[in-house]
């Protein structure tokens, strides 16, 4: 049996839950992406105190990762209702496309907001990187 305690978790893991990039352990959200709770990026990482927004504004450049992944979105919207409809791009089907695009959009916009900061903190800070040492279920002491 492996000790849970002791191992290591993978770094794909932790980007899907959400985890400090740090040590991989504490949560960068304090509540679920859907859910009745609003979405709140806490301050410190409860495991090893790594601030998350290492500087101020810092969660700005989070927007362009969040629009680019939109983008992505509503192209994907819009090639998977142009099959749904039997590749027809008559007038008439005007409002169905810009109705399933918005609708992608709103729905995603929760997962977006959560995804592009932690592909932000876990891609494009190089300010904050993975400590193995503080990626173990008790820390002696907090750094
Ligand atoms: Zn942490």
């Amino acid at each position: 049996m492996q000790d849970l305690s002791s191992s290591k978790t993978p770094k794909s893991l932790a980007f899907i839950k959400g985890k400090c990039p740090q040590c991989r352990r504490g949560n960068v959200f304090s509540s679920p992406a859907y859910g009745f709770a609003l979405q709140k990026t806490n301050e410190y990482c409860s495991h090893c105190n790594q601030r998350f927004e290492i500087e101020p504004g810092y969660f700005y450049a989070a927007m362009y990762v969040s629009y680019a992944m939109n983008m992505a979105e509503m192209l994907w919207a819009g090639i998977v209702t142009y099959y749904l409809l039997d590749r027809n791009l008559a007038w008439e089907t005007l409002w169905t496309y810009v109705i399933s695009i918005l609708l992608v959009s709103i729905v995603l916009s929760p997962f977006n907001y959560r995804y592009s900061r932690i592909i932000l903190l876990h891609w494009l800070s190089p300010k904050i990187k993975y400590k193995p040492e503080l990626d173990v279920e008790h820390l002696k002491h907090k750094a």
